[in-house]
């Protein structure tokens, strides 16, 4: 067993968090070791740049996410969002704890069946499902979330032709004090679209109407709209109950909490600043039990968070390459992880620290990735102690979307590994190569050859 390591007893200062005229302060302590793992030896087994997931976050924030709702509310289910991060031991992780599998393609549906998720319990939402597809769900029994009306016809002919009726809700937009208002998926609220839906499908008596779902926005900073919402789901399960004397099974709120990271231009840190589960739990579920449901006949509440169940879990370890000096004088670090691995860096501000020890002389920096682009600048300011070629850098709170939205470009994408409980490391996504990237390609005859 490795010897626990030793960190020096240090008395620091409690900021809370108010900026001084010097601006906020950012000097944060080095981060020397990820889950009792040294950063310096995870980067010389697995190389630099790496993505570092961490098990014992993301079951212990999937908990605290659960707890803030089931104390609340007695019947609770969380769907993860494949999208969000579909590398399948991070989706395992989940489906251990209990999650079901919220999807958005027939790539991530054909995913999730691969993972070994019951087919009843994936939640098949977005805009774009096949007809194949639809077939392929209705036969598994799978939860078909409909966002438009040519896809509720597409089912109706779909239960036709398999003689099986789909199991359905609707995906519902609505106005809900956020701007702008997300109204390109879904039927809408205020105009009665929703309602048209509904009563579309109760009367075609084709599709098995399960629940209504709604997925309000992304990094939602209020949690106040979430009771909005939930309220809205809750008139509309009524008038189902009054015109048809149906019950929903199931209200499915969605996702969009926001995480722990800081949107770009934010004056607070958002560690500070953004809503707990707790206080969008309280918000939706208030405005569930406090309605018109018996308890008896109370639906199961869905939720679909992605971000904010696993942001903090992910971390980029990266090596300085080079400093330099810009024409007006200010500093600029270069390392190796550029924006293509790290999609967020266009909305955040990610925290980044030092990985080892360091000097006490501090500069404002540019630190800027490897790629040969000129917007390839992961934090345009950041104080940072002087560091040498070498030296490490991690930057935090990057595990929502990173490893989906990367993209290959000019470089390869790294080794992702995983800390398990027990802090032994598991490599479970290997570096790509020219193969990943040129394997693909096919040259026809006549450029096979360069000179004539
Ligand atoms: C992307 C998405 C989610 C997850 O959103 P977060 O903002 O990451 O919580 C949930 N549901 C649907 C339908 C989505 O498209």
């Amino acid at each position: 067993m490795d010897k626990n390591h030793y960190d020096r007893p240090l008395i620091t200062r409690i900021e809370a968090g108010m900026p001084g005229k010097f601006g906020l302060r950012s000097e944060l302590p080095p981060t020397t070791h990820i889950d009792g793992q040294p950063v310096a030896e995870l980067i010389k087994t697995y190389g630099s740049p790496l993505f570092v997931f961490s098990e014992q976050t993301i079951r212990s924030i999937y908990r605290k996410a659960l707890k803030a709702f089931t104390t609340r509310y007695p019947k609770v289910q969380f769907a993860w969002s494949y999208k969000t991060n579909y590398l399948s031991s991070i989706c395992n992780i989940f489906h251990q704890e209990g999650a079901w599998a919220e999807v958005v393609s027939g790539f991530e549906y054909e995913k999730a069946l691969e993972n070994g998720v019951d087919p009843r319990k994936i939640i098949f939402n977005g805009p774009g499902k096949t007809h194949e597809e639809l077939v392929k769900a209705t036969e598994n029994g799978s939860l078909i979330h409909i966002d438009h009306l040519d896809e509720l016809y597409t089912l109706i002919e779909v239960a036709e032709s398999t003689e099986r009726k789909p199991r359905v809700a609707i995906r519902i937009n609505m106005d809900t004090g956020i701007y702008p208002m997300w109204d390109r998926f879904g039927f809408n609220y205020e105009n009665g679209q929703a309602w048209d839906a509904l009563n579309k499908i109760m009367y075609s008596g084709k599709l098995e109407l399960m629940g209504l779902h709604t997925h309000i926005g992304t990094f939602i900073m209020t949690a106040n709209a979430y009771a909005v919402a939930a309220t809205k789901m809750v008139e509309l399960a009524r008038a189902l109950k009054q015109k048809f004397n149906f019950q929903v099974k199931y209200i499915d709120m969605g996702g969009g909490f926001a995480s722990r990271n800081t949107l770009k231009g934010s004056y607070l840190p958002g560690s500070d600043t953004n809503p707990s589960f707790d206080e969008y739990a309280e918000a939706i579920s208030s405005a569930l039990i406090n309605s018109h449901f018996t308890p008896d006949d109370l639906p199961l509440l869905i939720l679909e968070t992605g971000r904010a169940l696993i942001d903090e879990a992910g971390y980029i370890l990266t090596s300085v390459i080079a400093n330099k000096r810009l024409s007006a004088g200010r500093r600029a670090t270069i390392v190796d992880a550029g924006v293509n691995l790290l999609f967020t860096s266009f909305w955040y501000q990610h925290q980044v620290t030092v990985a080892q020890g360091v000097s006490q002389y501090r500069e404002d920096t540019t630190l800027y990735g490897p790629l040969c682009m000129n917007i390839d600048c992961i934090r345009e300011s950041i104080n940072l102690p002087v560091l040498n070629p070498g030296d490490h850098l991690v930057i935090h709170h990057t595990g929502a979307y990173n490893v989906t939205q990367w993209m290959q470009f000019i470089t390869f994408r790294p080794n992702v590994i995983l800390i398990d409980g027990t802090g032994e490391t598991h490599l479970i996504r290997e570096k790509e190569g020219r193969e990943s990237v040129s394997g693909k390609e096919l040259l026809p005859g006549h450029l096979k050859n360069i000179r004539e």
